[in-house]
């Protein structure tokens, strides 16, 4: 994350005073302020860690508010924090002390089912898309928790059930209007301003508030097949090893499967005598005909003998919110760091398998998921995302209760990344990388050189003041060769 120091050139006092003044005339929307009624749930975001008060917060009401906002930021030098659904675990969807531009009651969502495109707000959730798309049978790619953000988590990738057969979120991204450091609202898409649409599929918020999306839409549902056999944590090793085989042959309607080491949680959802196992599951979603994922996916189903097995089929909606009550909003404090592997061998299997004999809380999820099939298949340099040759992702998902565990949470699951990196050319994913806390080290590394260089001449295009800079942040830069 960028440093969260204000411009030097901030506005103050009684110029300041009136500039807000003039801001809350000019929104349809609210402009809520420490004090005010709803300040306290207004500057909620999920990561329970994070207790961030700003001055402002800009609650756009549409494209017209955020110009408002955007302008307001940066001619008063303020600090500025985007929020799309407020997931962002490293807590950049706000911000102490400066304004937060709020898109989460610009959540609407169109579906036009004969051009197969979906035209989303800025602030929707991927319950809001799935919601709408399902009326007509579609959906894109999203994540697991419908509660996210279409926004953070499509701009800086987007890695959900769907992947092996359609790619991440941002694959499917055929334009959006987006809202400049200088005010101006833009479309981007390949045949306009090319340059900045190549930057948003990947560069994260870098270059704007992003006020509409347009996605590409497909066939999905209503009923899918779910996967989700639980084996016993001690049969870990041999269920990875079984899973990494029989992905090397899957068709892509199960490219988009992990394997995840849990704590079984005293709920009544589970046998009581299972609470408080240690397991492994092996998740995903048969993105074709129901009927025909229940065949294929069997042999998944008996790689040992399963705990419990939660496989069957249901409703795309229902398979989307599945998780949700996993991870509340503002309760859990948590810590997600990833690294993409170099292959899945058995030294890796191993090791992850130690780690995950002992974990630091019972909420810590460890994750391997697979990035074969369409997520592999697009250019490193098509998008600002980076190569997709990777294979596999380690997910390293710290999450506990009490601040006091803060630090041990913290340090294991450093620790734990620290000695996996030798497996790895040391990416991430850009919406699973910590607290930032490696600066541009990580996002250099992950986007990679090349990309990492043409990304920062294009900040330096549109963002030349870093406005947006409470992100995956990219300097702006020079870039000397190439588009
Ligand atoms: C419980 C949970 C489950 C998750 N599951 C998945 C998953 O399955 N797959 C996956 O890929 N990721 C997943 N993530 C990670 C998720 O993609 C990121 O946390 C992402 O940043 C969330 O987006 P958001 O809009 O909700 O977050 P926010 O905190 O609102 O936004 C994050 C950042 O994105 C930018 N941003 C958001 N909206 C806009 C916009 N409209 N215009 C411009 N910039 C914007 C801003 O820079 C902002 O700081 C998960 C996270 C959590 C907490």
């Amino acid at each position: 994350m960028a440093d969260e120091h204000s411009n030097p050139q901030a506005s103050s006092g009684a110029d300041l005073e009136e500039a807000i003044a003039a801001l809350r005339a000019r929104l349809r929307g609210a402009l809520i302020q420490p004090g005010d009624d709803g300040y306290d749930g207004a500057r909620l975001i999920w990561n329970g860690m994070f207790d961030k008060k700003p001055a402002l917060i800009a609650r756009c009401s549409g494209t017209a508010d955020v110009i408002d906002a955007v302008n307001f930021a940066r001619e008063n030098g303020m600090l500025t924090a985007v929020r799309g659904g407020g997931h962002n675990s490293a807590g950049s969807g706000s911000c102490d002390g400066g304004i937060l531009i709020d898109l989460s009651a610009m959540n609407a969502v169109h579906v036009d089912p004969k051009t197969r495109r979906a035209r989303v707000q800025g602030g929707a959730t991927w319950g809001d898309f799935d919601r709408e798309a399902q009326v007509h049978g579609l959906a894109t790619p999203g994540g697991v928790v419908s509660a996210t953000g279409v926004g953070g988590l499509t701009l800086a990738g987007g890695i959900g059930w769907l992947r092996g057969k359609y790619g991440l979120s941002l694959d499917n991204l055929v334009s959006v209007d987006i809202v400049t450091a200088d005010g101006v609202l833009r479309t981007a898409s390949e045949s306009e301003n090319g340059d900045l649409f190549w930057a948003v599929r990947g560069g994260g918020g870098n270059f704007g508030v992003i006020t509409s999306f347009e996605f590409q839409v497909h066939p999905v549902g209503p009923t899918v097949m779910l996967l989700l056999p639980i084996y016993r944590a001690e049969d870990g090793p041999r269920v990875m090893r079984a899973w990494r085989d029989f992905m090397a042959t899957a068709p892509d309607e199960i490219g988009g499967a992990l394997v995840e080491y849990s704590i079984i949680p005293e709920d009544p959802e589970y046998p009581e005598e299972t609470w408080g196992a240690k397991v492994i599951a092996v998740a995903g979603v048969w993105a074709g005909p129901a009927d025909e994922g229940e065949r294929a996916v069997q042999p998944l189903r008996e790689l040992a003998e399963p705990l419990l097995d939660f496989s069957g089929q249901m409703t795309y909606c229902e398979v989307q919110q599945l998780y949700d009550g996993l991870f509340p909003k503002g309760v859990h404090h948590a810590y997600f760091k990833s690294l993409y592997l170099n292959g899945f061998d058995d030294a890796m299997i191993d090791e992850i398998a130690l780690r995950c004999a002992d974990p630091p809380s019972d909420l810590t999820l460890i994750s391997v998921w697979y990035m074969g099939a369409a997520t592999a298949r697009v250019a490193g340099d098509a998008t600002a995302f980076g190569d997709r040759d990777m294979g596999w992702m380690l997910s390293i998902d710290g999450i506990w209760e009490d601040a006091a565990d803060d630090e041990k949470n913290l340090a294991w699951a450093r620790a734990f990344w620290a000695d996996m990196k030798h497996h790895s050319n040391g990416r991430a994913y850009l919406n699973f990388a910590g607290l930032g806390e490696e600066g541009e080290e990580l996002v250099r590394t992950s986007y990679g050189a090349a990309n990492y260089e043409r990304l920062a001449a294009l900040k330096a295009k549109y963002d030349p003041t870093n406005l947006f800079r409470l992100n995956q942040n990219i300097r702006p830069g020079v870039y000397t060769k190439g588009p």
